[in-house]
């Protein structure tokens, strides 16, 4: 039998539960459990997949093709293990199952209920969860603040699973401390009304992360123990650090592993002292020289702010490469649109060391892109693109290398020359309108080119990656892109699909149909973003 923790959020959202998630998973892990993280999204989409980045942040892939929510990237990499679609909840999963279910005669005839039905069915994919992985631990992070009306069905799952199994199940609520500043002190009052919404669904939080700008002291400390009815021991100081690799470091300083051990009357299985973690973290903070990556992009743009959550995993892909080489990166988010605009601003692009074009969909920015691969191709700046970022590579080369003066993707105009076309089985489903979960989602296999800048980097002949997109390389091109220098230097052997191509003679000018920034970890920067934080160090 596992032992389950659920983490609910308190006072307001975006305050880095799916990171204490993650950092919990880290230590017991290093404390030699087996662990397992899973996400409930309250919201009713079936997946993350139809909603826009803008509003919802980066739409993480698993290696089995589930379109989730950005924290399940942060699972993986703080865990370094892969989470399969079973970890993924939500509440429009949760009641297609349930309806499926009544549909087919499944519930014998009975009247299914809100509760206890969906909570039921929560429960059992948290313990499917669980011993699909042989996990020891299964966290749970309940999406969402106390109090809302979205969540309440998953914390009522939460409190039934803790009555039939007392013994195997932890509440971890992770609350904010405001430090106003026309006060200058640190208020537990809201944080006191969370665990009381709390209790009002009959539960009581065993361990209280305090996140705040500072850290806790003794006296917030107690009071937060007092009228919240947990130990000073069990209330942990999470103030705001350098890095977020830093938080699990952070919460063994407050001894939060020995804490929820304690509270599952478990001992350490191993004396693993997070050591690789430790060294991770000393690297970033000593890391004084800087790389420069630009990103052009456009889901950042929102008002006078600006929402990096929509790259987060190209982002820590950019930094756990940076870190190999013990550099900082600083990343520019450089606006797709203004290279469309006269007078031309494309040449800023030398400022940088290395450009990414990530992944995207809709005409929006589309040219301005294409100017700043052409600019990085011809002036020799490393060049990474994903996904959309390779598509619209071809279409650069197509246009300016092979003269093919009307290249273009066929998602945004009907082109003459569809370097770029519809994937023949895609046709179908957008013609039925069959938008949610069907693009070519998951890990697929790609064989790699020997000699190639790709087949350095991997150094293997055959790598697994994933994907998410519709479109893909004309394969009807091939012959005309190849013979003016485009190197496929990577292929869907069962279809051949084209999944990476290089430019000759560039330092680095590499584009993955597939999202390499998915599979990096820390520890383990993908190879493909380590040669091009390589190259753009060099050059
Ligand atoms: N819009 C492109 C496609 O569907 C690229 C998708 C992406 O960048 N993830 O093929």
């Amino acid at each position: 039998m596992a032992k389950y923790i659920f983490v609910a959020g308190g006072v307001m959202s975006g305050i880095g539960k799916g990171i204490a998630v993650s950092s919990i998973g880290r230590i017991l892990k290093s404390k030699g459990f087996r662990v397992t993280a899973i996400k409930i999204d309250p919201y009713i989409n079936v997946d993350a997949g139809t909603m826009n980045p803008i509003e919802h942040g980066e739409v993480f892939v698993t290696d089995d093709g589930i379109e989730c929510d950005q924290d399940v990237g942060n699972y993986e990499r703080f865990l370094d293990e892969d989470i399969y679609t079973d970890n993924y909840i939500t509440t429009g999963r949760v009641y297609q199952a349930v309806i499926n279910r009544e549909r087919n005669l499944e519930y014998d005839g009975r009247c299914v209920e809100v509760v206890p039905d969906i909570p039921n069915e929560v429960i059992s994919r948290i313990k499917r969860a669980g011993r699909k992985t042989k996990s020891e631990f299964v966290l749970v992070e309940i999406g969402g603040t106390v109090g809302e009306y979205q969540n309440m069905l998953f914390l009522e799952a939460a409190r039934m699973l803790k009555l039939s199994h007392p013994k195997d199940v932890l509440f971890i609520l992770v609350s904010y401390l405001p430090v106003p500043n026309m006060i200058g002190e640190m208020k537990t009052k809201p944080t006191q009304y969370a665990v009381r919404t709390l209790n009002s669904a009959g539960i009581q939080p065993n361990i209280i992360l305090a996140r705040s700008a500072v850290a806790l002291d003794e006296i917030r400390k107690k009071k937060i123990s007092v009228f919240c009815n947990v130990a000073p021991q069990d209330v942990i100081s999470a103030p705001d650090i350098e890095t977020i690799y830093e938080v699990p470091l952070n919460f063994e300083k407050e001894n939060l592993g020995n804490r929820i051990l304690k509270k599952l009357d478990l001992k350490i299985k191993k004396k693993k002292d997070l050591r690789d973690w430790r060294k991770l973290v000393k690297t970033i903070k000593n890391a004084k020289e800087t790389v420069k990556i630009g990103i052009v992009g456009k889901y950042f743009e929102t008002g006078k702010f600006c929402l990096m959550d929509s790259y987060i995993s190209v982002i820590e892909a950019v930094k756990h490469a940076s870190y190999f080489f013990n550099k900082k990166p600083e990343i520019f988010w450089l606006s797709a649109s203004k290279y469309e605009k006269k007078p031309v601003q494309v040449e800023e692009l030398k400022k940088y060391d290395g450009i990414i074009v990530p992944g995207g969909f809709g005409n929006r920015g589309i040219e301005g892109k294409i100017k700043a691969i052409k600019f990085c191709r011809e002036n020799k700046i490393p060049f990474l693109g994903l996904c959309l970022g390779m598509q619209l590579a071809v279409v650069e080369f197509a246009r300016n290398v092979c003269k093919l003066k009307n290249a273009g993707s066929t998602e945004f105009s009907k082109t003459k020359e569809p370097v770029i076309d519809v994937m023949p089985e895609q046709k179908t489903l957008l013609k039925e309108k069959k938008y949610g979960g069907t693009m070519r989602l998951g890990a697929y296999k790609c064989k790699i080119k020997p000699k190639t800048i790709s087949a350095r980097a991997y150094e293997k002949s055959t790598v697994s990656e994933r994907h998410r997109h519709r479109y893909e390389l004309n394969n009807d091109y091939k012959e005309i892109l190849e013979k003016n220098g485009l190197v496929m230097a990577g292929k869907n052997p069962e279809k051949d699909l084209v999944e990476i191509i290089e430019a000759e003679n560039h330092p680095f000018f590499v584009a993955t149909q597939f999202h390499p920034e998915f599979k990096s970890r820390p520890l383990r920067p993908h190879p493909l973003f380590r040669e091009f934080i390589r190259a753009s160090i060099k050059t």
